[in-house]
């Protein structure tokens, strides 16, 4: 029995009451804002959804997630010890970017900012570490990262609100005890007080901050939690995409960054993590930007950071060491969310591995450096892709990590149009991180809130945004 049944059981399957629940849980979200544009009007506001949510909370061991919570600090010093370390970076995604277009564009830019010099002095990091909790051969239930986002890290803003919505449900279904126990989360607050410190730092009161957006935005609402925090404290934001800064961005001769007439302190990346995003014109709007004294959310080199080639790397002996030296604890926290990583590098290391994850496909996940969800391979298509590469460099553009293995709990799935049935469900949970760094200074590193996102068990991959997984918030015990 799975310890959501223990502790829900008597309401899980009375059909009536999950039915009146559901219904109260879906007014619940509206009116608290937990809300998505439609896939059909995606760039209008007209006619908006509930974003797809969990009826009821899920557990989460408060050991796990306390844990999650005192390494985030050390992640967010981590990615930016690595953004810092040229030598790390070539050396890691040599033989990935020799494959990868995309990494290699990026690179290239990066490649190109380092040449000139930075403009850049104040260094604005918002990242979202993503873990599962495996529950291993022997049972006891470990904290394992899935990944670390340093670009576009979502749903910090929805998530703020999705806490309301199953206290709602929790006090409607006579759980009160339970409904008080879910704790405070506003991501979206502290992302935008990472944003107006570096606004602040960046020094000029007439400036704005730009939030780079998608041509298609279902998630706005998401982002307008933290926008609308921003006007509160009296700082300008604007909206505009790739397209707008290549027809009117321009830089002054300190490299200060102008956007229609409008210096710009931050630009906020809620774009440009995957090829789709990008064609030429993008990509030079992409290098103005990265050259430009702006404080880019994320600059180049963090991006690169939180490749999945970068995350393999440092699970390899001595590399963590290495990056955050004497700092032997923060090395500890960091490893222990570690589950085996391995490279597909050239060699005998990687022909070893390949041969391993053919032979037992089930074991691992196969993913390329691709962001957004949907992009990793398991089980069969895992096999036979390796099987079709296995002799190619072409397999150095994926990474194999071993798969976690967390406990199904009940759930239902919220989503609008969608019928309401119970499932077999798993979760991961997110740490969002804020750091500011000026110059050589850490002036700011803190953990601001958590995500909770719930998909069904026979969906092996994807997020909120790809329609797989929902909004949930945890039931910390
Ligand atoms: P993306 O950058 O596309 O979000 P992720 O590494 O987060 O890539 O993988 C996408 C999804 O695939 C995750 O949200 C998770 O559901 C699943 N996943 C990824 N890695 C693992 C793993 N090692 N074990 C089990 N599931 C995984
Ligand atoms: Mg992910």
């Amino acid at each position: 029995m799975t310890a959501h049944l223990a502790l829900w059981e008597d309401i899980l399957h009375n059909e009536q009451l999950i039915r009146e629940a559901a219904a109260i849980a879906v007014d619940a979200a509206l009116l608290e804002g937990v809300l998505m544009r439609t896939k059909e009007d995606s760039n209008s506001s007209d006619v908006v959804n509930y974003a797809p949510f969990t009826l009821l909370p899920s557990i989460v061991p408060s050991t796990l997630f306390e844990q999650a919570y005192a390494v985030q600090q050390d992640f967010n010093l981590l990615v930016d010890n690595i953004s810092q370390n040229a030598e790390f970076l070539e050396h890691t995604l040599a033989s990935t970017v020799k494959v990868d277009d995309f990494t290699a564009q990026l690179f290239k830019i990066y490649k190109q900012v380092m040449k000139e010099g930075l403009a850049q002095s104040v260094f604005l990091g918002i990242n979202r570490s993503d873990y599962m909790v495996d529950h291993g051969a022997d049972g006891t239930p470990a904290l394992k990262q899935i990944e670390i986002n340093t670009i576009a890290a979502s749903f910090g803003g929805l998530t703020s609100r999705t806490t309301a919505v199953h206290r709602h449900v929790l006090n409607v279904l006579g759980k009160s005890k339970d409904a008080s126990k879910l704790l405070d989360n506003n991501p979206s607050k502290g992302i935008a007080l990472g944003i107006a410190k570096a606004w602040e730092l960046y020094g000029s009161d007439r400036a704005v901050v730009m939030f780079l957006v998608e041509d298609t935005q279902r998630n706005i609402f998401d982002q307008r939690c933290i926008e609308n925090e921003l006007w509160t404290r009296n700082i300008r934001v604007i909206r505009r995409q790739f397209k707008d800064v290549f027809e009117k961005a321009s830089l002054d001769n300190d490299r200060r960054l102008y956007m229609e007439g409008q210096e710009v302190a931050v630009v906020y990346y809620r774009e440009g993590y995957v090829p789709k995003n990008y064609n030429k014109q993008n990509w030079a709007a992409r290098l103005l930007m990265e050259r430009s004294k702006a404080v880019k959310c994320p600059d180049i080199a963090t991006q690169l950071a939180g490749t999945k080639k970068v995350q393999q790397e440092l699970s390899q002996p001595g590399t963590l060491e290495r990056l955050l030296p004497n700092q032997a604890e923060a090395v500890t926290r960091i490893r222990a969310t570690f589950t085996g990583l391995y490279s597909l590098d050239m060699g005998k290391e990687g022909d070893k591995m390949v041969a391993v994850a053919i032979a037992d496909p089930e074991r691992f996940v196969l993913k390329p450096q691709r962001e957004g969800g949907g992009n990793n391979l398991y089980g069969e298509e895992l096999k036979q892709l390796l099987e079709k590469i296995k002799d190619s460099p072409e397999r150095t553009s994926y990474i194999l990590m071993d798969k976690i293995t967390p406990q199904p709990s009940m759930n239902y799935l919220l989503r609008a149009h969608s019928p309401l049935k119970i499932s077999d469900c798993i979760s991961e949970l997110g740490i969002f991180g804020v750091y500011i760094r000026q110059g050589k200074d850490m002036v700011v590193n803190k953990h601001v809130g958590h995500l909770l996102r719930t998909k069904a068990v026979e969906h092996a991959d994807g997020g909120v945004a790809a329609g797989v997984a929902v909004l949930d918030t945890p039931y910390v015990i």
